[in-house]
């Protein structure tokens, strides 16, 4: 399924030929791929497409032709390994990093070929549909997690694909998690106070206790003020997606008393073995919705309309 102009919203089955791996790739047959808010932001044109047409998708799972071994493609494909950032154990601000699903095809197809670094073996534990959604809506999402420090009460702003994970391990980690939802929007706030939330409501409201830190996956830059009024002092807001709209202006007070807005920017590979290490011994279980690999535009649709209790994952192949 391919993306020929960004900001055309609509992705185009076409017959493409088996790609080709080098010898530091893996060729592999996808099995599932997840549909990220990411996803809609490429094909929307809002985070740029390295290259056209393009095969978006970036968590994949499938087997390795010729091994059989089951893996797993996350967002980050590529890094230079000699920049600053790759220098100092930070590859996911690499300068030249490159991500599945923008920069190299992905995993909206039957074949992906992904660099053989940035493959990780899947938990035995989940089926590959269960497991796509772990490799961006779980990575990033405990990756912003432990942006929170210790945070004991923690908000959520945003309970979609991520927070649902982020949730779980937040209650594991023994944490209380307060769930934020477009106003008025009851099936995600019932389906937040199901995986363990001490408290749902609108994003507009306030919760029963100041909050420690809050994390935000919804793309709504008003939510970085809103989400400055619940933290108490030396409280971390971290902003966890790729793009949002612009943050509004606020009063210094909001901020002052040590407070600090953050971003989270996409993963390291450690994040993605401590991450899929971690998710069974929670054990983290995704709320999966499946679509047919020829329906991943109304699975977009969906993700954007906020109709999902849970991931979107594309199934490619039984
Ligand atoms: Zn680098
Ligand atoms: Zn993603």
């Amino acid at each position: 399924m391919v993306l020929d102009t960004p900001g055309v919203p609509v992705l185009r089955a076409a017959e493409l030929p088996v790609p080709s791996a080098s010898e530091a790739e893996l060729l592999i047959r996808v099995h599932a791929c997840g549909v990220c808010r990411t996803d809609l932001h490429v094909v929307d044109g809002e985070v740029p497409a390295g290259r056209l047409p393009l095969v978006p998708g970036h968590q994949i799972v499938g087997t390795v032709e010729g091994t059989g071994e089951r893996v797993g493609v996350p967002w980050l494909g590529w890094t230079c390994g000699e920049c600053r950032f790759c220098r100092s154990g930070r590859e996911n601000l690499c300068d030249h990093a490159r991500f599945t699903g923008a920069d190299r095809d992905g995993g909206f197809a039957e074949y992906v070929v992904a660099d053989a670094r940035f493959c990780f073996p899947i938990p035995a534990g989940y089926p590959d549909l269960q497991a796509a959604p772990l490799l961006c809506a779980g990575l990033i999402g405990h990756r912003a997690l432990r942006m929170a420090g210790d945070a004991q009460r923690l908000g959520l702003y945003g309970f979609g694909a991520a927070a649902h994970i982020v949730c779980q391990v937040a209650r594991h980690e023994g944490r209380q998690v307060f769930a934020f939802t477009s106003a008025g929007d009851a099936d995600a706030q019932r389906f937040a106070l199901e995986l363990g939330a001490a408290w749902a409501g609108g994003s507009g409201e306030t919760p029963p206790e100041p909050l420690d830190a809050a994390l935000i996956f919804a793309p709504v830059g008003a939510l970085v003020p809103a989400a400055l009024r619940t933290i108490v002092k030396g409280g971390t807001v971290v902003c966890a997606g790729i793009h949002m709209s612009d943050i509004p202006s606020f009063p210094y007070a909001d901020l002052w008393g040590e407070r600090v807005v953050r971003s989270v920017a996409n993963l390291t590979r450690r994040d993605a073995r401590d991450f899929l290490a971690l998710a069974p011994e929670v054990p983290v279980r995704t709320a999966v919705i499946p679509y047919a690999l020829e329906d991943v535009n109304a699975a977009l649709e969906d993700l954007r309309a906020g109709r999902l209790r849970g991931a979107a994952v594309v199934q490619v192949r039984a």
